[in-house]
């Protein structure tokens, strides 16, 4: 565990950029970590939307009923005042019609998220997502404009759900949407505790739990399709708490192809960068927000492009995707890694 340690990078880090506007550029989080040579993630998306399909079937009694408290939410719409569901069978004292609205819902809230909805949109899609949002407790006119008050409570619904809370529908929260019409409840913020950081030049292990490095094959630099390994993978448990490896400032978060869900984080006091992939879910912290050194960010998954869950770690000598480039983070790691 010798001393490769950031401080000794310290003096030509200081002339770099520091941009602020990495995400700026539009990305390309697509291009980026593939972590196995061939690609799962059409395969996994089949399987998951089987999943979802079987779980939207569920009777809607056990799906608006449990998601309702859950949420945190208003009454539900069967409390019948003005306003709501006005496509719906206004009465919903029969068990059938209640279904076969529910299952319509479901139904059509299947297309939620193949488009971002955000503020100022209309039509169709907008009813849908209205109709949704009412139906799990976030009570909103079903006008077809996506206005001031769809957009409050869609950050509602992303605040409980733990989602980056932006206030626009994509894939995401369509997904959770859709969850909680099933009856699913949101995610436990702190479902596990986590251990305390052991900091090392200000800097801490970005995963508390067991983990290992796996092979050659995860190693910085090993051979990929027409590219080569940008970071370093680290195998643990699915569902093992991540933690900021320092402070600073969340550039991106989100979902986007072989990364799965991800988040880039813009260190404060040194030259580096660093993004994490291949979530479990939605990382517990958004864009533009201030992370501390060993703050829960999300755990490990195998979102995206990923066999075996385990964190993409790749560290960034500059600013990500603005500037910076790629190192082998892995002595750094390994540094950290009490
Ligand atoms: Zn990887």
């Amino acid at each position: 565990m010798e001393a490769h340690t950031i401080s000794g990078k310290l003096t030509r880090s200081l002339k770099l950029p520091r941009s602020k506007a990495a995400h700026v550029l539009g990305v390309p989080v697509g291009t980026g970590p593939s972590c196995r040579p061939f690609p799962v993630m059409s395969a996994r998306n089949l399987i998951l939307a089987g999943i979802a399909a079987s779980a939207l079937a569920l009777p809607p009694a056990a799906g608006a009923a449990t998601a309702t408290p859950a949420a945190g939410g208003a009454a539900p719409s069967s409390a019948g005042t003005g306003g709501s569901s006005p496509t719906q069978a206004p009465t919903t004292t029969t068990t059938t019609s209640a279904s076969g609205s529910t299952t319509q819902l479901a139904r059509d809230a299947q297309a939620l998220g193949t488009t971002t909805l955000r503020a100022g949109a209309k039509g169709k899609q907008v009813r849908v997502l209205q109709r949704v949002l009412t139906a799990v407790g976030y009570r909103v006119r079903v006008t077809g404009f996506f206005g001031a008050l769809t957009r409050a409570q869609v950050r509602r619904f992303q605040r409980n759900w733990t989602l980056p809370i932006v206030g626009y529908v994509g894939p995401a929260t369509a997904r959770a949407l859709r969850d909680a019409l099933a009856g699913r409840t949101p995610p436990a913020r702190n479902a596990q505790p986590v251990p305390p950081a052991v900091s090392v030049d200000g800097w801490t292990f970005p995963i508390r739990g067991a983990h290992n490095y796996g092979g050659p094959d995860n190693r910085y630099g090993a051979p990929r399709d027409g590219h080569t390994h940008a970071g370093q993978d680290i195998f643990a448990n699915c569902g093992t708490p991540e933690v900021a490896a320092r402070g600073g400032k969340v550039i991106d978060a989100g979902y986007g192809g072989s990364a799965g869900y991800y988040i880039a984080v813009h260190t404060a006091d040194t030259q580096y960068d660093y993004f994490y992939a291949h979530l479990r879910s939605s990382p517990s912290v958004s864009a533009g927000q201030t992370v501390s050194t060993g703050q829960l960010v999300g755990y490990v998954g195998e979102t995206g492009d990923a066999v075996g869950c385990h964190l993409h770690f790749e560290l960034w000598d500059g600013a990500w995707w603005n500037g910076g480039h790629t190192i082998d983070p892995l002595p750094f790691l390994k540094a950290w890694d009490k």
